[in-house]
């Protein structure tokens, strides 16, 4: 599970109450019960008790701080398991019970973040620096939200503080300078938006070809949606479109990346000599990135390079004739095929000619297990991935075989 976005709670010590008590019903009975059942990592217990104790003694602010602290460790345990609604909803209840308490939004202002639910993260997070101005996580998070709302001059403002107070906030300043950088592309650029996505782009593009590229997302949005049965990411989903030049001054990758998505869906409209891309190849490529927006919504990060590129490629195209053939060629001119050498990203990593090999065989490989086992077991694949298993595990828990064998019926299947 990838926690770079997410909140990690410190164990507080929950408070005994010590005066005696002894009385069965008596909130500092449940109390010291609850803080029991804390102490030994219980917390769906301790969430009992001390809402016992709560109901009885809703304004003691020792009794509120306790059941927050639990109500955030069991939160904490729904994330690790994946469950991010039931953790939010924990959340929401330790915010009502203890408003003065900066940490529960900043938890919850994470989970929110990392479930792409933007507006509400931002919400949360405001809040949190109102109760605790200058709190270091809380400003970083609201300027990852600011970040991915696009709105990259409110970002820059967050991150400026966190890079002065704590210069070493890991990855940070990498992702800082990736702003600065696509704002310094981006700072004039028109905005449009409908109901599932934003999209900027630059002042030149018509308005035909802006209405061209919606109509592309919108379908992408309803058939990508439908293929995976019924998954539909919440908006904003951005998008920004680039000329050839920009694409590659913003993003840093090299020109025969024909798009990406790193969070935001980013393609140029134009090739490098400057002719607007025909509308099959725009469609091509957006519905691909689209398909790593649903991918993404559903795994966090957590997926191997080929299982989300294959899938972007199968269902944004079909494998030509001549592409099964150059297939064809390398399984039999290669006596070993490794799934595994396509875990990692593999952009900026190899040359043209052998990245489209990569993209061909992942492709192949998504094929082959899409048409084999369907599409429930991919799903079902892709969320134990989203739950922070193990790749190779959750592959064999789902499919019931291993990589070896998906790679020898590939083989057999090209040969
Ligand atoms: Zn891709």
């Amino acid at each position: 599970m990838c926690h770079r976005f997410l909140y990690l709670i410190m164990f507080v010590l929950p408070v005994l109450f010590v005066a005696q008590a002894t009385a069965l019903e008596h909130p500092a009975t449940y109390n010291n019960q609850g803080v029991l059942a804390y102490k030994a990592g219980k917390y769906a217990e301790a969430v009992s008790y001390f809402e016992k104790a709560y109901r009885k003694a809703p304004n003691s602010s020792v009794v509120c701080r306790n059941l927050c602290n639990a109500y955030q460790n069991e939160a904490n345990e729904y994330v690790e398991r994946g469950e991010f609604s039931k953790a939010i909803r924990y959340l929401e209840s330790a915010v009502d019970v203890d408003s003065k308490n900066a940490s529960p939004f900043i938890q919850l202002g994470s989970y929110y973040l990392r479930t792409d639910k933007l507006e509400l993260a931002i919400q949360r997070l405001e809040e949190a620096i109102t109760i605790k101005p200058g709190d270091v996580d809380a400003h970083e998070f609201l300027g990852q939200a600011y970040y991915m709302d696009n709105d990259l001059s409110s970002a820059r403002a967050q991150w400026d503080y966190v890079l002065e107070v704590a210069p070493d906030r890991p990855g940070l300043r990498d992702r800082y300078e990736k702003a600065f950088r696509e704002e310094s592309v981006e700072y004039d650029f028109n905005r449009w938006k409908s109901r599932h996505f934003r999209i900027s782009y630059p002042q030149d593009v018509p308005n035909s070809m802006r209405a061209g590229v919606f109509s592309i997302l919108d379908r992408a949005y309803v058939n990508i949606g439908r293929k995976f049965g019924g998954i539909y990411p919440p908006p904003p989903i951005h998008v920004i479109l680039y000329s050839a030049a920009q694409f590659s001054e913003a993003t840093q990758l090299e020109e025969h990346v024909g798009a990406v998505y790193d969070g935001k869906i980013r393609a140029p409209l134009t090739d490098k000599e400057g002719n607007w891309l025909p509308d099959d190849e725009l469609e091509r490529r957006m519905t691909h990135e689209y398909v790593h927006v649903v991918v993404r919504h559903i795994t966090g990060k957590n997926v191997p390079w080929w299982v989300n590129e294959g899938l972007a490629e199968s269902m944004s195209k079909s494998l030509s004739a001549q592409e099964i053939e150059q297939l064809r060629r390398y399984f039999s001119d290669t006596p070993s095929f490794s799934l595994k050498a396509l875990e990692s990203n593999q952009l900026n990593q190899l040359a043209p000619s052998d990245l489209r090999m990569a993209y061909l065989q992942s492709h192949a490989a998504v094929d082959l297990l899409w048409n084999r086992y369907g599409r429930s077991k991919m799903l079902g694949f892709l969320r134990a991935l989203g739950n922070g298993l193990e790749y190779e595990d959750a592959f064999r828990t789902i499919y019931h075989r291993n990589l070896a064998s998906i790679e020898r019926d590939l083989l057999t299947y090209y040969r």
